[in-house]
């Protein structure tokens, strides 16, 4: 195990200059080398995304007002940032270069590759601006550019061993530095092209980061103070959790706790890299511990994911056949169509997606094997503890507080990790709220 740690920042925790002081501060008072990957700032993504759709439709005026709005959040974030005149003319400089590719861009014949291109400046920029903050403020830092060394494959998938040869060859190339700094989010694709890792990537670009260097922590700073038992978007009363497994943040980052990417827990869990949660409002906040222990066998916390899509597969010749399940798994293989949750009876056959971008498809090649109902807007509510499938009178406890709720589905026992079940979400909330009284009485 190496001794490096990564520390994670997010988009609030850099959306302000004082903010990204603060973050100065945690870095350099965080003892042995480390590297520290930046999200960019707050809204900015949003506003990037933003321009890429009004550029794809032909909006050239909106997008236009889009850049320049956002050009003088960051010449006023940079003027507060930094103080010498030197460092504001290498800040402006970082600006302006960026802003002039951005602005190039309403002059061509937008695509895709430039959305992800156009996407990527975010996080180029914040990175390059707190590098010359730290070297005004004295800290010897050396930036890393993740587009030399993160990279996914032709599946999407990171490719862990690109990612490993490259990131230490960097390191090593620039030895005796013990603070780097990355971007989180981007990476190139199987075609050499700029990517990214989805939105919210950056977590996912630290533990990454931390599975091939075999980082002794990873730390992911974010605007609160760990992972909270429940949704503290939707329910009022929430608290954070101390220690997790990693496979119930997994669960839990799965379906719908925004605090993590969906895949971020796997590259730590597979390298036994400790990921540690923390506000960096508040540092003293003890957060949330993510490791390998398995302690209690309470639900720890609940999280929701909406956008799912329910299907029905109703056949009353070929349900039993052997064969059948094996059809259909292979038409949602043929689609490259995760599925989620799954329940049988005599005569049909339930699943959730959550990507329904080829659901035509996806319906008509079903619609050989029965009749086919789809029901959109669901959500997947799923309560998270280790061993809770083995804990008697959990199932009691969940079924009295959701009485009220019409449920469309319920997953137990698939994992031992979690309960799921499946309700329409304009039920959501008032679930979730009478699961954080029936569960945790708060
Ligand atoms: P960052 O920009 O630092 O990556 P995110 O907005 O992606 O931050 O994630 C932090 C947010 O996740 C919190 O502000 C909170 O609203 C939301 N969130 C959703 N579910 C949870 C949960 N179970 N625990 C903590 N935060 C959660
Ligand atoms: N900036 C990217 C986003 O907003 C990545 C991240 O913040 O993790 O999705
Ligand atoms: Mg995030």
């Amino acid at each position: 195990m190496s001794t490096i740690k990564i520390l994670k920042f997010g988009g609030t925790s850099v959306g302000k200059p004082s903010s990204m002081h603060k973050v100065a501060d945690i870095v350099t008072s965080t003892e042995g080398p480390k590297i520290v990957v930046l999200s960019a700032l707050s809204g900015t993504t949003n506003s990037l995304v933003k321009i890429g759709e009004d550029l794809s439709n032909g909006k050239g005026k909106e997008a236009s007002k889009e850049i320049e709005t956002l050009y003088q959040h960051y010449l006023k974030f940079q003027d507060e940032l930094v103080e010498k005149e030197n460092s504001k003319a290498k800040a402006q400089f970082v600006i302006n270069e960026h802003f002039s590719f951005i602005r190039s861009l309403l002059k061509v014949d937008f695509n895709e590759n430039y959305t992800k291109e156009l996407l990527a400046q975010g996080e180029l920029m914040s990175t390059k601006l707190f590098s010359i903050y730290l070297d005004e403020a004295g800290y010897r830092n050396n930036l890393l550019p993740a587009l030399e060394y993160m990279a996914i494959d032709e599946n999407d998938e990171p490719d862990m061993e690109f990612i490993q040869k490259n990131l230490k060859a960097l390191l090593q190339k620039h030895n005796g530095y013990d603070l780097f700094v990355t971007q989180g989010y981007i990476c190139l694709n199987a075609d050499q092209k700029i990517d990214n890792l989805k939105r919210g990537g950056s977590d996912y670009t630290a533990s990454l980061v931390g599975a091939a260097i075999n980082a002794e922590l990873v730390q992911i700073w974010t605007d609160i103070d760990g992972m909270h038992n429940n949704d503290p978007r939707v329910v009022e009363k929430t608290k954070p959790v101390a220690e997790l497994s990693f496979d119930e943040a997994s669960e839990l980052a799965y379906f719908g706790a925004k605090i993590l990417h969906p895949s971020s827990i796997l590259p730590a869990k597979q390298f036994n890299i400790p990921v540690q949660l923390k506000n960096t409002m508040d540092p003293d906040a003890y957060g949330t511990m993510i490791s390998s222990e398995e302690k209690s066998k309470e639900i720890k916390a609940i999280a929701a994911k909406d956008g799912i899509t329910a299907i029905k597969i109703k056949s009353t010749r070929m349900l039993l056949a052997y064969g059948f399940l094996s059809k259909v798994f292979e038409v949602f293989e043929k689609y490259k169509t995760p599925i989620d949750m799954i329940t049988t009876s005599e005569v049909a056959v339930s699943l959730t997606i959550d990507n329904d971008s080829k659901l035509p498809q996806i319906i008509e090649a079903l619609d050989d094997f029965g009749s086919v109902t789809v029901d959109k807007d669901q959500s997947i509510i799923c309560m998270v503890g280790n061993s809770v499938v083995e804990k008697k009178g959990i199932i009691k406890k969940i079924f009295d507080a959701l009485e009220e709720i019409p449920i469309r589905m319920i997953s137990y026992g698939g994992s031992k990790y979690n309960v799921s079940v499946l309700t329409e979400s304009k039920y959501k909330k008032e679930a979730l709220i009478a699961l954080n009284k029936g569960l945790f009485d708060l």
